[in-house]
């Protein structure tokens, strides 16, 4: 069927398999959300809503990938880290991006209405890009966790303190700009507490920390903390395999607001990245 005088074209198809033993990282994000933002006149610095339905779309995702072992979102974007050993799609980079990219995207639009029961969707309807990256070892894919956590915290300090002064302050966004132009974050703390009461510390840990999805086998956990998943033995037999795919479709999906920059959260859950 395939050998027709016309099967040649195949082999101008590119084969994008990314290595071997490296963590695989689909980044996914929204495509023009600082529109949509406006269009549906997102709470600013942070709509609680447009953050609830991407978690949501992403606790999808993981439960569709069973070989995603942690998801970190914030603003419009999330990462999905796929198990260094998966073997999905034969590890092509286009056929991962985009499979990830288009859940995701399907599950955002279809939760849309109850996020935001009162503005329903318009076109053109939100759509999300999806890129991979391979990390070679699991010190450099908790650098790439660590860089989006930083990121996530960075952005939300200077995002509450120029809302401030522009919700609470009076100030234009071009007068608020201005006035945190050169500032570092000590200053924006004590912008945000001295003229506005705001000790950046409380503010919600979901808008700070960002979130945290993951395949949860705390509850199986034995006392000493011993537990099976990665385990060498028999990963070769199929009913083995078999039975680590349903164990991990029957995981919790857990959500946090979690620190990940430092060892506590791995310590707690060092099958994570096992
Ligand atoms: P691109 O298509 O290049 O990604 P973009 O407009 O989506 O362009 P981003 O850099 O991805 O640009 O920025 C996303 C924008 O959406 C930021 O301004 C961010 O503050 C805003 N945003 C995302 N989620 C929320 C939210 N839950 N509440 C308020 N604003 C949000
Ligand atoms: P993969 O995920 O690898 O693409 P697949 O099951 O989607 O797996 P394809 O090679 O893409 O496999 O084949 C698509 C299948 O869907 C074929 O069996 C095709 O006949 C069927 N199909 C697609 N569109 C239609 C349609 N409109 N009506 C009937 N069958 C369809
Ligand atoms: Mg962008
Ligand atoms: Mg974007
Ligand atoms: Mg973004
Ligand atoms: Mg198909």
């Amino acid at each position: 069927m395939a050998n027709t005088e016309f099967g040649y074209v195949r082999n101008f198809e590119q084969w994008d398999p990314l290595p071997p033993s490296n963590w695989i990282v689909v980044r996914i994000d929204g495509r023009g959300f600082t529109k949509l933002c406006k269009k549906y006149d997102f709470q600013k610095p942070n709509d609680r809503r447009a953050l609830d339905l991407m978690n949501a779309a992403a606790a999808e995702v993981l439960s569709q990938f069973v070989d995603v072992v942690l998801a970190y979102g914030q603003s419009d974007e999330y990462s999905f880290i796929f198990h260094e050993s998966t073997a999905l799609f034969d590890r092509r980079a286009s056929k991962l991006a985009t499979s990830v990219a288009t859940a995701f995207t399907a599950e955002y639009c279809m939760r849309w209405t109850e996020a935001f029961p009162d503005s329903p969707l318009e076109r053109p309807f939100p759509t999300f890009d999806g890129r991979c990256v391979a990390y070679p070892k699991r010190k450099v894919l908790r650098d790439y966790l660590s860089w989006r956590q930083a990121d996530c915290h960075i952005n939300n300090l200077y995002n509450t303190t120029f809302w401030s002064m522009v919700l609470k302050g009076g100030l234009s966004t071009t007068e608020a700009e201005q006035a945190l132009k050169g500032t570092v974050s000590s200053d924006k703390n004590e912008i945000l507490f001295s003229r506005y009461g705001i000790n950046y510390n409380n503010e919600p840990l979901i808008y700070r920390k960002g979130t945290v999805v993951y395949r949860s086998y705390d509850a199986e956990l034995g006392t000493n903390g011993e537990e099976s998943r990665g385990k060498p033995a028999d990963l070769t037999s199929k009913t083995q395999l078999k039975k680590e795919k349903k164990r991990k479709r029957k995981a919790k999906i857990a959500l946090e607001h979690v620190d990940i920059i430092g060892e506590t959260f791995w310590e707690t859950h060092p099958y994570v990245l096992g």
